[in-house]
């Protein structure tokens, strides 16, 4: 019995592994083709995705690590990927595998774009004062896209300044905060604006944010940079910019910060 189980199950591997099996050709040139592109469906001259590892992901007690092709911008180490001011060094406090706010905001001495996946995680100290004077911060894309760093855990502020909103513009679609000193993350999808010679945009800049793996921002587009109190424009730009993050006076703490610039499919 068992042994025809095991003829049972290692035919329907074969049937069920079929597609997987690498064959010559790898696929079809006889088949329509795709619209917008120059491949045909199923086309097996088409540039394979080029491979990545993956990062592990942190946990409370644990930081996690970058895919193969990020740029790692904090390693826990040291932060001398990050400047303040036009050439300063940065002054934020590093102890512990985290860099903690001190002394001004800080850019990255690289600059990224138009499109990139951003990751970063934040603890935010022990509660105290409100709004958006607790534990506040900010991750600005290009120097001046804001979204919002906050401590957002039972602490009542105006809904398009709370965590992850898009600064002034829109707030996130729910709340995904957790209770100040845990590791919370933010995995960022920016599209960069293009600009017309002229000034003018030609296409804006879409954000797409998950909070602790719950997304928060679903392609929201922007109404421009993301100013206090006043409706945001845009100022034409570069393709590539700095990561800002934002010194509000609070202890904020960062830790595995990466980066990875998208390029567009079959590009590799
Ligand atoms: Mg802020």
């Amino acid at each position: 019995m068992n042994r025809i189980l095991t003829i049972l199950f290692a035919s329907i591997a074969t049937v069920a592994f079929a597609d997987d099996k690498p064959a010559k050709p790898l696929g079809y040139q006889d088949t329509p083709i795709i619209p917008g592109t120059k491949w045909h469906v199923h086309d097996g001259e088409r540039p394979q995705p080029k491979v990545v590892t993956p990062g592990e992901p942190s946990t409370q007690a644990k930081v996690g690590t970058a895919p193969s092709d990020a740029v790692v911008l904090f390693d826990g180490k040291d932060v001398s990927k990050w400047r303040k001011g036009k050439d300063q060094d940065a002054t934020w406090k590093v102890e512990n595998g985290y860099m903690e706010v001190r002394g001004g905001d800080i850019m990255t001495r690289d600059e990224f774009g138009p499109d990139v996946q951003l990751h970063l995680e934040f603890a935010t100290p022990p509660a105290s004062g409100n709004g958006q004077g607790r534990g506040n911060s900010g991750c600005f894309l290009f120097g001046r896209y804001e979204i919002q760093i906050l401590d957002s855990y039972q602490n009542p502020t105006y809904p398009d300044g709370q965590a992850t909103a898009i600064y002034g513009q829109t707030p996130p679609l729910v709340n995904a905060s957790l209770k100040p000193g845990e590791w919370q993350t933010y995995d960022i999808i920016f599209e960069g604006p293009r600009f017309n010679e002229d000034g003018t945009v030609a296409k804006p800049a879409i954000a797409t944010v998950l909070h602790n793996g719950v997304l928060t921002q679903n392609h929201t587009v922007l109404l421009g940079d993301t100013p206090h109190r006043t409706v945001g424009k845009y100022n034409k730009h570069g393709e590539k910019g700095s990561i800002k993050l934002q010194d509000h006076g609070n202890p904020m703490r960062f830790r595995n910060l990466w980066i990875r610039e998208l390029k567009p499919v079959d590009s590799q």
